[in-house]
């Protein structure tokens, strides 16, 4: 008999607010495909579930995303996020269809949602996670192996839950990149009905006041120009170049800690995680805690004085080279370029 008899496929926890879906449900499908796609011998699926109230209809946006089939539960009771009816309500989700594995967005609602589960189920939880893997030495069970940042950001460390099923990980938005959709895929959808253990709510939320985000988001951001250190001095001139370019102003922590920007753009581990298509990092030494949040940016330009700064090697091109004189030639240029 198989240790894990009965469990099966990777399940992906799509969250959505007011019907709209967050793209990390979306990351997460594109991921577990490719990890469904390196273990072609165990016919696993990718399957998302869907929790809300009126949100049947995204089953189809959630399946061209990748899925191959989605399970939703619509439900007044689950209307917004709730802790007591979302946990209720995945556990059943769980308990009847056995995934082998259950991948959700390391969000705040996914970092509440998650742990609960698991310990409902006595299942074994990676958070956090910024990297995912199967094992290829286990041939006869689909073995994830889940990467965190540990130890203050200083190690990465991969966790592995070899003794329960399913095997849960909560996973950073804006690590995995999102597959283009196609509209023409086909799936099945399955329409869940929960028992709840109480239709009581235990906490009863009497007024959402919604947050106003002052600003801009660099994680929707194509094009990010990053100050560090060595350019905190001279952040009009990389917020002229950003603007130039069509960008946004990103900077490294060191940057916030000296009071010259907000932490709603600080990059890295303890900032956002970014992946535009363009990052200019000027005056960051690399730090392994920044290069975390940035390293997936398609294309990465460095300038840093020093040859030997380490954000030289993750960088795809590099200027040595104080920033207050790179910088207005490379505004200048973009100026007649544009022209
Ligand atoms: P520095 O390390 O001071 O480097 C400045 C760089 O600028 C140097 O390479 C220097 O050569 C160059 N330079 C100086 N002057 C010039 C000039 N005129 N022209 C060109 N180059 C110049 N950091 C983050 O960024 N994001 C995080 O989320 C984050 N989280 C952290 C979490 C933990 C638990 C810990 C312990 C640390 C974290 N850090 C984070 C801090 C991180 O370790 C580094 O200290 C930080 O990234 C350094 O920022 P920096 O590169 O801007 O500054």
């Amino acid at each position: 008999m198989a240790k894990f008899e009965g469990y099966k496929d990777i399940y992906v926890f799509v969250e959505q607010k007011n019907g709209e879906i967050a793209n990390v449900g979306y990351e997460l499908i594109s991921e577990a495909r490719k990890l469904v796609a390196s273990i072609p011998h165990m016919n696993f699926e990718v399957v998302g579930v869907l929790l809300g109230e009126g949100i049947a209809d995204k089953a189809q946006d959630v399946i061209a995303h990748g899925a191959d089939k989605v399970i939703v539960v619509d439900h007044p009771l689950l209307k917004g996020y709730s802790t007591q009816f979302y946990a209720d309500a995945l556990t059943q989700v769980i308990e009847t269809y056995k995934p082998d594995s259950l991948l959700t967005g390391a969000t705040v609602l996914g970092r509440d949602l998650a742990p609960r589960v698991a310990a409902r189920l006595n299942a074994g939880l990676t958070a956090d996670a910024t990297k995912i893997e199967m094992d290829p030495e286990k041939e006869d069970e689909a073995l994830l192996l889940v990467t965190r940042p540990t130890f203050g950001g200083n190690l990465f460390g991969t966790i592995i839950c070899p003794d329960t099923r399913p095997q849960m990980a909560t996973i950073r938005p804006n690590v995995f990149s999102m597959d283009a959709p196609d509209p023409t895929r086909k799936g099945e959808v399955v329409m869940f009905e929960p028992k709840f253990q109480s239709t009581q709510p235990q906490v009863v939320v009497k007024e959402v006041i919604e947050k106003v985000v002052e600003g801009v988001d660099i994680t929707k951001a194509d094009i990010l120009v990053a100050a560090g250190r060595g350019a905190e001095d001279c952040l009009d001139l990389v917020k002229a170049v950003a603007e130039e370019l069509g960008g946004e102003l990103a900077v490294s922590r060191a940057v916030v800690d000296d009071g010259y920007a907000e932490k709603d753009i600080q990059v890295g581990q303890t900032g956002k995680t970014v992946r535009p298509s363009l990052y200019i990092a000027c005056g960051i030494s690399g730090a392994c805690q920044h290069v975390a949040g940035m390293e997936k940016s398609d294309m990465i330009i460095a300038i840093n004085r020093d040859p030997q700064a380490e954000i030289f090697s993750i960088a795809n091109m590099g200027f040595v080279g104080d920033v207050k004189e790179v910088l207005p030639l490379l505004k200048e240029e973009i100026i007649k370029a544009k022209a």
